[in-house]
């Protein structure tokens, strides 16, 4: 074996929106992006190791959980961190100010958030294959239905 390349890890893979199956190629066809529709454009394949990224029907409804999850671990974070910084007193308004600055924080962060999101869950269905080359992805056409395609 000339080249023995090492994989990334799991979570390197899951927070940079990498194929859960190869951990090379990428979920996403653009880069984060404030547009929507671009943001959330995945190839319908992994363009590394053919890995289909919709396995069934409606596969990202879940993902509002995995966001919702995230949002919370973001806040008590960012509540911590401003309670060590900026510190936290019933006798002013610095609690409310930092309400403004978590609504703030995590409306910025949401199309982060949604990719990372969509990445952790599709990585919970999908193994990893360290001899992806030499094997098939699972096949999932009879899961999927094209005019329900992108449908969530
Ligand atoms: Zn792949």
């Amino acid at each position: 074996m000339s080249e023995e390349r090492k994989s990334r890890g799991y979570l390197s893979s899951s927070l940079g929106c990498r194929c859960p199956r190869c951990r090379e190629g990428k979920l996403f066809q653009h880069p984060v992006s404030i547009s929507f529709k671009k943001n959330m454009l995945m190839n319908t394949k992994c363009p590394v190791c053919g890995q289909p990224t919709e396995i069934e029907v409606g596969f990202y409804y879940g993902t509002s959980y995995v966001s919702y999850a995230l949002s919370v671990a973001l806040s008590v974070s960012s509540l911590v961190a401003w309670w060590v910084i900026i510190g936290l007193s019933t006798e002013d308004n610095r609690f409310f100010y930092w309400i403004g600055f978590n609504a703030i924080l995590l409306i910025l962060l949401q199309p982060w958030l949604m990719r990372l999101s969509r990445s952790f869950w599709i990585s919970w269905f999908v193994k990893y294959d360290p001899d992806w080359k030499d094997h098939q992805p699972e096949d999932v056409s009879e899961r999927l239905n094209p005019d329900q395609a992108h449908n969530w």
